[in-house]
């Protein structure tokens, strides 16, 4: 298992003296393992390395409370540091779905949870805000995609566009749109097709549908567990679609939750959501603390 930071840290300085505030050599040797924690919760390294020194830069010269010894006074100056870099949106978990019908656009790639958080946030957006909310697929390669929808919505009781064989992702986004206004639904979310990959394809097809359907939001569904890849991902994304937010699945597993670290402050995008298991209720909206904790561990 991990070493926590804080015990890492509460080892670095056992030996070191008392003194009044920390040298620049105390604060040095922390930040080799402030790095070393990082890596380990799968922050990447450029990340790691911006991370570090900006909290270099606050921590020399700090004066130690006396309550606290110099390690909890640094992994305090690094949660505060985490806190600040992940912190994106006032307001996270509010979707902006007035004017409606309000269409929300989901992308990803295949298995990283999109289908499954479409049906959790429309829940939400019934339950928690009184919306009247219609999922539509747009997986036209993926009939079991399309039809996974179909049964979660029953199962949340949230209505989805009807299944039409034949029809092109850009039309099923119009459909949506019409039955939307006429059904008098305040949003109506369309979850794209995925792939194993991105490919020119992928986000030709979501670029298409973005064009058509003008969304309120763009969320792009990523798996927390990825790491690395996550933000390659998120990059790509961004740069061909444009996303609004990210939504983190399987923060439930082991993972330290270093990739949103990395994904904030590579993208700039704010985290919007964290999934937290496969049931419907197994969603929140991100809370920049909760991760930065995780990642102290
Ligand atoms: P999609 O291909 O991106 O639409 O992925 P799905 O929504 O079909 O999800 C793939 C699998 O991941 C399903 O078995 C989901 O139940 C599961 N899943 C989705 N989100 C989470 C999550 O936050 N935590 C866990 N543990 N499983 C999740």
């Amino acid at each position: 298992m991990f070493e926590s930071l804080s015990d890492r840290l509460s080892g670095v300085f056992e030996r070191l003296t008392k003194q009044g505030a920390l040298s620049e050599d105390d604060v040095k040797t922390a930040l080799r393992e402030v790095r070393v924690a990082l890596l380990e919760a799968d922050v990447s390294l450029p990340v790691a390395r911006d991370f570090v020194k900006a909290v270099q830069d606050k921590a020399t010269g700090q004066a130690v409370t006396k309550s606290v010894t110099p390690g909890q006074q640094v992994v305090k100056i690094v949660h505060d540091e985490l806190v600040h870099v992940l912190t994106g949106d006032e307001d996270p978990g509010k979707l902006k779905v007035d004017n409606p019908p309000a269409p929300i656009l989901m992308v990803g790639l295949q298995g990283s949870g999109k289908t499954t958080t479409t049906a959790k946030l429309a829940k939400r957006l019934k339950e928690r805000e009184g919306k009247k909310v219609l999922m539509a697929s747009l997986d036209v390669n993926r009939p079991a995609a399309m039809e996974q929808l179909q049964i979660l919505g029953v199962q949340i009781g949230v209505d989805t566009l009807p299944i039409v064989k034949g029809e092109s992702p850009v039309q099923i986004a119009k459909r949506a749109k019409t039955q939307a206004s006429l059904g008098g639904y305040d949003v109506y979310m369309l979850d794209t097709a995925g792939r194993l990959h991105i490919d020119a394809e992928l986000i030709q097809q979501a670029a298409e549908v973005r064009d058509v359907a003008n969304p309120r939001e763009t969320l792009l569904v990523v798996d927390g567990l990825t790491g690395q890849d996550a933000v390659n991902v998120a990059t790509e994304f961004d740069d061909k679609i444009g996303v609004s937010g990210v939504v983190l699945t399987r923060m439930d597993g082991d993972g330290r939750g270093g990739a949103a670290l990395s994904m904030r402050a590579v993208t700039g995008k704010p985290i919007r959501f964290v999934g937290l298991g496969e049931k419907m209720d197994a969603i929140e909206e991100f809370h920049a603390e909760r991760i930065a904790g995780r990642i102290l561990g």
